[in-house]
């Protein structure tokens, strides 16, 4: 017979160790299991992009020491694959065929690297993505003998790579389809402050750009065309997006679309199936991608699991990054689209830059460079919704 936990986590990541504090939190009693795939304990995977000219040790960027787990007693399995849900019986299966009964069960199954359909059949292995430590740590050995970089991705990934690679004084080119680096988080303005910087440091940027082909060089590294330029790389990563994994929900007959999808409990369409962080699917086609915003998720999925009554808030959208020795920061930046319809602030004074966006004089986004100190204050004022008046007063 399966080996039964009132909680059963599938997951290695934030969502998956913050949903196990909330429910211990709630539950003092009740049994938790996390089984996660990676052959390690939970871990900063946002440190693994700042990191590549440091390195880390195999432990070093643990959310939690093992004993963190020990004194909650929360089991934490590694190594395990989970490959199928059954929710009529409660149970789960691993790669191995060995089988787990769960109570309430939190999927926190994260994103995977999208790889482009241009990569040769049967050669993923010779690119790159940077999602996991073990990403990071063959990115790490490849790039010691690489000279020729070429990342595919225009957003903070790709941007956040480049400058530890550009530090370690490889020649970097980024291709992409977009017009500018990170869409997501950035507006134009400060999407040029940033261009500038990589232009400066060498960075080669082709903007509006499609890999065609890859052709594999016999001393390794590939050839690329693309449309309208081509070269020669030792390394090649990729970041150009994540998909959900959601296979495990879909296989099991839950609801899904993009992400897993959930309400505003973060029930999937299983009563007993919570679904958290970068795998969920919100309201209105919502995504995160973001690790506060797993943290969080995590949090009300395991509360929920344990009996509790907590709804997911929709929380700002906060990014940072510190990359080519300048500071980026947004909340909420509103999409192109909808910032046409809104009225648009900006001010400018050496390296320092701000956008303040209103809709119907209420404050929804900001984007801005190099104003570190006013980071909180900014985030707090979107989170407040201020009004026009307010933000004349306190930020402008
Ligand atoms: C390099 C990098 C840098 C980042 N930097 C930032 C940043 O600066 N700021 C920010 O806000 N966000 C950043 N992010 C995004 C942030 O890390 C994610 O939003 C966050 O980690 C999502 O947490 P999660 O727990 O939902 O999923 P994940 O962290 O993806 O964890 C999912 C876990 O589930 C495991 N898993 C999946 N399927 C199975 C299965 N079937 N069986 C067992 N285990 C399974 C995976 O192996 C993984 O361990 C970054 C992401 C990366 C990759």
């Amino acid at each position: 017979m399966a080996d039964k936990h009132d909680l059963v986590i599938v997951g290695g990541g934030i969502a998956a160790v913050s949903a196990a504090e909330a429910f211990r939190e709630r539950d003092e009693n009740g049994s938790i299991l996390i089984l996660s795939e990676e052959d390690r304990a939970p871990y900063r995977r946002t440190k693994l992009s700042k990191r590549i000219v440091d390195g880390f040790e195999t432990d070093e960027l643990a959310i939690y020491p093992a004993e963190w787990y020990e004194e909650r007693r929360i089991e934490l399995e590694t190594n395990r694959k989970i490959v199928a849900v059954d929710p009529d019986a409660h149970e789960l299966e691993d790669a191995d065929g060995k089988r787990y009964a769960y109570g309430k069960l939190v999927l926190a199954t994260g994103g995977a690297p999208v790889f482009p359909g241009t990569i040769p059949a049967g050669e993923t292995g010779s690119f790159f993505v940077l999602h996991s430590a073990r990403d990071a740590e063959r990115i790490m050995k490849a790039a010691r003998k690489a000279k020729k970089v070429l990342i595919s991705g225009m957003g903070v990934l790709s941007v956040e790579i480049a400058w530890e690679l550009h530090r370690l004084g490889k020649k970097i080119t980024l291709v992409g389809a977009t017009p500018q680096l990170m869409p997501r988080q950035l507006n134009l303005r400060a999407a040029e402050m940033l261009e500038s910087l990589l232009a400066d440091a060498g960075v080669r940027l082709h903007f509006q750009e499609e890999i065609l082909s890859f052709e594999r060089r016999k001393k390794g590294g590939y050839n690329v065309s693309m449309i309208r330029n081509s070269g020669s790389f030792d390394l090649i990563i990729l970041a150009v997006g994540l998909r959900p994994r959601k296979e495990l929900a879909a296989d099991a007959g839950l609801a899904t679309a993009t992400g897993i999808r959930v309400n505003r409990s973060l029930r999937t369409s299983n009563p007993d199936i919570f679904a958290a962080g970068d795998a969920a699917e919100h309201e209105g086609g919502h995504m995160t991608w973001l690790w506060h915003s797993a943290e969080y998720q995590g949090r009300i999925a395991g509360t929920n699991a344990a009996g509790g009554e907590e709804e997911y808030d929709f929380r700002p959208f906060r990014f940072r990054a510190e990359v080519f020795g300048s500071y980026f920061f947004s909340v909420n930046k509103p999409r192109a689209l909808d910032m046409a319809e809104m009225e648009e602030f900006e001010f400018e004074n050496g390296s320092r830059y701000r956008a303040f966006y209103f809709s119907d004089d209420i404050l929804a986004g900001i984007v801005m460079a190099n104003d570190p100190d006013n980071a909180k204050l900014y985030e707090q004022a979107v989170q407040e919704r201020w009004s026009l008046d307010r933000a004349e007063t306190d930020l402008f």
